[in-house]
């Protein structure tokens, strides 16, 4: 058994973004078991894990399919199967840890700390508008509410470039009309 914190969202919006898409390709970052390992060694904390891959895959799809609003929490079963909280208590009080199997904490981690976002902040977690480039989700934690990208660095700077663009075509069409 391996206690997890809750929420945790770093390590869901992670598992979300192992599929990106790269110069127009959806790659997926779990497929192959090497690639795999390495990234569940990152996100465990360099310590060797037991995760089942096909299950954390299987937990991946189903949190997008989620955060698109195709799929039921119901399908989330299998990466909870044995979770449970225990609680700790100290001179401060008492807190609640989540415990899971070693095969699925990071499904587990991931599930639940969707749950708490979905619960606490519903609408926060969403996908990059970069929709025709980009396959990333975001988490926005904005007063406002109002983060469009996966990053501004990447898609944000991109999307930019790409209206000032099309303003200026839109801007001059008797230039362009002259140019053919
Ligand atoms: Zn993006």
């Amino acid at each position: 058994m391996v206690q997890v914190q809750v929420p945790d969202e770093e390590l869901l919006l992670a598992l979300l973004n192992t599929t990106p898409t790269i110069d127009g390709v959806r790659v997926d970052r779990l497929a192959d078991p090497e690639d795999a390992r390495a990234w569940i060694r990152e996100q465990s904390g360099g310590r060797r894990a037991a995760e089942d891959l096909a299950l954390l895959r299987d937990t991946r799809d189903t949190l997008q399919e989620l955060v698109r609003g195709t799929a039921s929490p119901t399908a989330l079963a299998p990466a909870l199967n044995g979770v449970h909280y225990r609680a700790v208590v100290d001179g401060t009080g008492i807190s609640w840890e989540l415990t899971a199997p070693a095969e699925h904490a990071l499904a587990a981690r991931a599930a639940v700390a969707w749950d708490a976002l979905h619960g606490r902040a519903p609408g926060r977690l969403r996908h990059c508008e970069n929709t025709e480039e980009c396959s990333l989700y975001l988490i926005d934690h904005s007063k406002s509410n109002s983060a469009r990208w996966c990053s501004m660095a990447g898609c944000g700077n991109r999307m930019k470039a790409r209206r000032h663009y099309e303003r200026r075509r839109n801007a001059q069409p008797a230039a362009r009309s002259q140019e053919r």
